[in-house]
């Protein structure tokens, strides 16, 4: 059992294998390469000719959107175009919980959420907090991330909207951020604009319109990066599309909504891809963070949890925090000790857990030697997996199982459940075309990347081999 004190500021015990990239720099080639005096050299791992690199996370996209039968009648045809052009996943295995933030955090590290740090979208355990804020600093992940590798190397980056990325070295960034309590988070360019770096926002807004249009949630997000890609010709650029999951979570994986965003992420696919048309050098990569399942019904396990006595009322009726906390994150719901509990709260707890099982809304029992198996987070006692058709809901009242309000998709479920598949295609010099990578995993991706850069995929934390493109 373990207890942990409430919401501390890197919760967990695994001790990561970091890597000083202060202290290290590439040597190769390039003639942009900045010197750096009083450090060691390094020379490139492989013969691999460096690349300019677009990375492309268009989130939650299913590879069968453009891999299977077209029977949704889809247009895609940029993301089609580059998977024929170059290699391509079948499927790639996300992480637990196969949310957004951490599997960001996984695709650039290489590592599973245990070693990077991101356990969940949430920094709160509390799940009295009526906004709790997210994972939005990249201070909080562990291990080198991809673009400390390419500073290291004197590469030029930068990101538009990219999960975890406040406050990363990246030489251009706009990084994905809000305030929980804005009343849009969408619209909340306020917090985006503290957070970007410095000027950056103020040039942007001078030279576009920044404003987004519902129809079109990803258009800025392509308008930002084309103008970075043009101007500041970075050599790693990311890009976070997140129209899909919105639409997708909101009408359904298959929902007409969520087509409409996938075609529109397609769309600026394309608009990037034709902008370095003709630059020879130029790798893309289209990829995503995990899959989807429809939702018919939600449950609430903080009702029952709180029926049993894990959380108390406040003077204002409201839910107060005990020794419990929870996050819930769409097809995942995970419980931590907060202090250690009394034998009282141990039999709470369990009996919850029983109650939980007979409303048949829970799949599977997560317990710690699977989370362990899994790399996920090492703190929680358990975790839930939702049944087919059920998501967890936030909700402290109302009946402990209702009709979806919100959602009608969502994810956050164990990587092997069939949906929650993500996406990974490459295009670009020395990638064999049509080559079937088969089954892979978000941990293959950073290293690969780092290869494409001209940088050593060891100056990751991971162990993993890159992948074989040719
Ligand atoms: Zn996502």
């Amino acid at each position: 059992m373990a207890a942990r004190s409430h919401q501390p500021p890197h919760r967990g015990t695994v001790q990561a294998n970091s890597i000083a990239l202060d202290a290290v720099i590439i040597t190769h080639d390039r003639p942009k390469r900045k010197a750096v005096r009083g450090v060691e050299t390094r020379s490139v791992a492989d013969n691999t000719r460096p690349a300019r690199l677009i990375v492309l996370s268009v989130d939650g996209m299913h590879p069968s959107f453009y891999r299977g039968p077209d029977e949704l009648r889809l247009k895609l045809p940029n993301i089609k175009a580059l998977a024929a052009a170059g290699a391509g996943a079948d499927a790639m295995g996300s992480v637990y919980p196969s949310t957004t933030y951490p599997a960001h955090a996984t695709l650039l590290t290489g590592t599973p959420p245990r070693v990077h740090g991101i356990y969940s979208h949430l920094v709160s355990l509390d799940p009295t907090e009526p906004a709790r804020r997210w994972h939005w600093f990249a201070q909080a992940i562990r291990v080198p991330a991809l673009w400390s590798v390419a500073r290291a190397g004197g590469l030029t980056t930068a990101a538009v909207s990219w999960p975890v990325s406040a406050g990363a070295p990246i030489d251009f960034n706009l990084p994905e951020i809000w305030d929980p309590a804005a009343p849009d988070p969408h619209q909340d360019f306020r917090t985006v604009a503290r957070h970007a770096t410095p000027g950056l926002f103020e040039e942007l807004a001078s030279a576009l319109p920044l404003s987004v249009d519902r129809a079109r949630p990803d258009h800025l997000r392509g308008e930002v990066a084309l103008y970075l890609w043009k101007k500041y010709r970075p050599d790693l650029l990311l890009v976070h599309f997140v129209g899909y999951d919105h639409q997708a979570h909101h009408y359904g994986p298959r929902s007409s909504e969520a087509m409409a965003a996938l075609e529109e992420a397609d769309a600026e696919v394309g608009r990037l891809r034709d902008a370095s048309c003709g630059e020879d050098s130029v790798t893309f990569v289209v990829l995503s963070d995990h899959g989807f399942l429809p939702v018919e019904k939600e449950v609430a396990p903080l009702v029952i949890l709180g029926e049993e006595g894990l959380f108390g009322t406040n003077a204002e009726g409201e839910p107060k925090l005990r020794h419990l906390g929870a996050v819930q994150a769409g097809g995942s719901f995970a419980v931590f000790w907060l202090e250690t509990p009394t034998a009282a709260e141990q039999r709470a707890l369990d009996c919850s857990l029983e109650r939980l099982k007979a409303t048949g809304a829970v799949a599977e029992v997560v317990d710690r030697r699977k989370l362990e198996s899994l790399g996920s987070d090492p703190d929680a006692e358990w975790m839930l997996d939702a049944a087919p058709g059920f998501c967890f809901s936030k909700r402290f009242a109302g009946p402990a199982i209702s009709e979806s309000t919100e959602d009608r998709g969502t994810h956050g479920h164990l990587p092997g459940r069939e949906g929650m598949e993500a996406s990974f295609v490459i295009a670009g010099p020395g990638v064999a075309p049509g080559r079937n990578l088969g089954r892979i995993k978000l941990t293959d991706v950073a290293p690969t990347l780092a290869v494409r850069l001209g940088m050593p995929p060891d100056m990751l934390a991971c162990e993993v081999e890159p992948l074989n493109l040719g």
